[in-house]
This record gives structure tokens, sequence and C-alpha cells, in this order.
């Protein structure tokens, strides 16, 4: 058994943990980031669609991680209306997530944190950190822990706290696509092609990322793909063959307690991510500055780990709590329902107060702006009068 020590160590070199390590080290601790992959960024398992507030939040800039820019978005009704969402500039990128974790790596080594790959987190004891590094068995001394190990995070397992509420199933390739205008994401509701939630075609240099996310339960994720590229808009721009296949889940549902002794839990790991879309980039990055810089003054003895729970749950908690709601009311909509809904977000007066207030980092926004406004009544009918109390 080799002993190692360090103030901080942070499990998993995704966006979370890669944020998370660069503010523990920016704030003074000596930061050891530890993953489990040989390569930083593989497997992908995500769309790679981020808000410019989510770039921005991530500190990275522009980089040659950016496929494309898109200034809106066509939701189809699952009775195949269209509805165009405009957006005045760009609103979001594609990026890719292999080139995009790795740039969020280099900067947390450029702020001094040491990187250990290949080497998986079993367990935290007090602070006793174990891992199996290179196919050997070693222990590492912790100050802090952060947990930034995704869904199925070890670290959440570990300290005994508990999951989040649920877990969608996702599933996308990328194939050729000719879409009607290369700056749109395509999105796609209805119970034929994604219960509980959407599917989508991501457009970028002649390409697009085709995939779903839906409800637990029923039937796999694999059936609802099928079914979404008869689905007649897709069909007339899907041009053959599959490449990069993704499989994944999306936890939705913060648990009460992100934190435990020693251990803080963050990103995927911690149910960080936004109820309405299942994006975890933007929140997650947020919260990862937070645990970083907590971890490094908790190891001088300046805070705690319930300042970090604090401090994140006042940042984004409650749009994560209020995104959880939207999220569940959407879910129950059947397809009669969802055409009204989508028919109602149709209207004139209704679309500009979409491209006034729609933000897809923070929809509480446009539903309180919605259910303020003069048709509001039909929006209540819909999901409810308990929604309107949420806002
Ligand atoms: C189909 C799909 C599409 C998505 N699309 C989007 C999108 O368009 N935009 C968006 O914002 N989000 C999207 N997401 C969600 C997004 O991918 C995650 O929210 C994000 O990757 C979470 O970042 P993270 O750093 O918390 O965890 P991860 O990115 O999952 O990183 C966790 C890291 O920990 C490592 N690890 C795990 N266990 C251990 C261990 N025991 N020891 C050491 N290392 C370990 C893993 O190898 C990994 O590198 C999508 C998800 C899915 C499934």
């Amino acid at each position: 058994m080799e002993y190692v020590k360090y103030d901080v160590v942070v499990v998993g070199a995704g966006p979370a943990g890669a944020m998370a390590s660069k503010y523990a080290a920016k704030n003074g601790a000596r930061t050891l980031l530890i993953e489990e992959h040989a390569s930083i960024g593989s497997p992908v398992q995500c769309t790679g669609l981020i808000s410019t507030p989510a770039l921005n939040e991530c500190e990275i800039g522009e980089g040659s991680f950016v496929l494309n820019k898109m200034k809106g978005a066509y939701v189809y009704a699952p009775d195949g209306t269209e509805l165009a969402v405009n957006g005045k500039e760009v609103m979001a990128y594609v990026i890719d997530r292999k080139i995009f974790d790795r740039a969020l790596v280099e900067k947390a080594l450029d702020c001094g944190v040491d990187i250990l790959m290949k080497t998986r987190f079993t367990s935290v004891v007090k602070n006793r950190v174990s891992v199996i590094s290179n196919g050997e068995r070693k222990e590492i001394q912790a100050g802090m822990v952060i947990g930034a190990d995704g869904l199925q995070s070890a670290v959440c397992r570990s300290a005994g706290l508990s999951k989040c509420d649920k877990f969608l199933g996702g599933m996308q390739f990328e194939a050729p696509y000719a879409p009607n205008d290369p700056e749109y994401v395509e999105i796609f509701t209805g119970n034929d092609v994604a219960p509980g939630f959407f599917a989508w075609a991501v457009p970028f240099n002649g390409m697009a990322r085709i995939g779903l996310a839906k409800n637990p339960g029923d039937k796999p994720a694999s059936y609802y793909l099928e079914k979404l590229l008869l689905h007649p808009v897709v069909a007339s721009r899907y041009q053959g063959s599959r490449t990069e296949h993704v499989v994944g889940g999306i936890p939705l549902g913060c648990p009460d307690k992100t934190v435990k002794d020693n251990v803080m839990l963050v990103g995927d790991a911690a149910g960080q991510v936004k109820p309405t879309s299942g994006g975890g980039i933007y929140m997650g990055a947020i919260c990862a500055k937070i645990a970083g810089e907590v971890a490094a003054k908790a190891v001088r003895g300046e805070a705690t780990v319930d300042e970090y729970e604090k401090r994140w749950r006042s940042a984004v908690g409650r749009e994560l709590s209020v995104g959880m709601m939207i999220h569940k009311s959407l879910g129950k909509l059947n397809d009669e329902n969802l055409n009204e809904f989508i028919a109602y977000l149709n209207q004139p007066e209704i679309r500009d107060v979409i491209t006034e207030y729609g933000d897809m980092d923070h929809p509480s926004v446009l539903f309180r702006k919605l259910l303020g406004g003069s048709q509001k009544k039909q929006l209540i009918r819909l999901f409810g009068v308990a929604f309107r109390t949420l806002f």
C-alpha cells in the first residue's frame, strides 16, 4: 500500500470534476483529480448542446470544440404542428464533448491540479480514499473528497448518501441530416417518440445528433428511437447510416443531502441537472466552483461542507425544484394535451413572450411570465391550479 496525501481529492474528470478541482487549487488547496478512464471525455454521453451562459460559466471561451451555433428551435407537437422559437442572437452552442472536457481539464492542470488517469475510486472512509490505479490498489489521504463521478456515483454510495429521484433513459446517434435550418434545434414531443420527455435532432456540419430521453420503465429507449426515425419530419431529413452511438441516463431531482463528513457531491452525482432539458453542464459548473472553493476553505478550517450545501442550493436550488415541477407537469400531459399546449404557445402574442423571456437555463422565468399574462386560464386548465402557486 502506498499513501499519498492531498488536501482535496476530486473523483471524476468530467466538466464538474474539472471545474471543482480548478477552484480548489485556485483557492490554495493541494488538489488531485482522479479519472477511471484512460482518456478524458470518453465515452461521450451527451448531445453537447450548451447555452451561451453555460459556456461563459465554464470559463474557456469559444474553442475548437464549437461545432455549431444555434439561434432557435423548432418544436413539433404530436400532431405535427411546428412551433418556431426564434432567438434574437446565438442562444446555444453544439460542442464536441471530448475536446471540451479536455480543454476544461487542461485549465485545471494550469492551476496546479495533479491528475491520475486509469484510477478508479472504490471507497472513502474518513480521510482515506481507496482507489485502483492501473490495476493496483492504493490509498490516498484526503482532507476533503469531492464526488464528481457522474450519475452512478461510487462516492455517493460509499458515503451513504441518497440517490436522485429518478433517472431518464437516453439514447442517441449521429447521422447525415438535412435540416430545415442548420441554426435551429429540432424538438419532437409525444408519447410515440419520448414518453415523459422529448426527442431531438441537433444539426451540425451536415450531420445531426438524433436522440431522445424518456421516463424510466415501459419500453427501452431503442424502441422509441426507431419510432423517431419514422416521424415524418425526421424521415424527410435523416439521410441514413448511424455513427457515434450514445446510451446514457439523466439523473433528475436532487437528493435532500449532497454532503456528509468530508464528502461533497457535485454535477450529475448530486442531480444538479435541469429537469426541463436534461442538461447538466451549466448547473454542474456553477455548483462545482462553489464545491472547490468550500473544500479549500474547509481544509484550512474556515468552512464546513454545510456551506457548500447552503450556497449551491441558494444559487440554483429553486430553479432546479421549479424545473422538476414543470417536468412532472409536462410529463403527465397526453398527446392531445401536448397538442393543445403547443397550439397555445404558437399564438403570436405568446411567441413574443417566449422570444423575450425564453431561457433554456431558467424556464421558470418564462412560466412565471405566462402565468401572469392575459391567457393564463388555458395554461392553468392544462396544468392544474396548484401549478400557479409554484411561481
Ligand atoms: C443522451 C444524453 C444527452 C445529453 N445532452 C446534454 C446536453 O446537450 N447538454 C448538457 O448540458 N447536458 C447533457 N447531458 C447531460 C450531461 O452529459 C451531464 O449532465 C454531464 O456530463 C455531467 O457532468 P459531470 O462532470 O457531473 O459527470 P460526467 O460527465 O458523467 O463525468 C463523470 C466522470 O467521472 C468518471 N468516473 C465515474 N466513476 C468513477 C470512479 N469510480 N472513479 C474515477 N472516476 C470515475 C467518469 O469516467 C467521468 O469521466 C446529456 C446526457 C445524456 C445521457
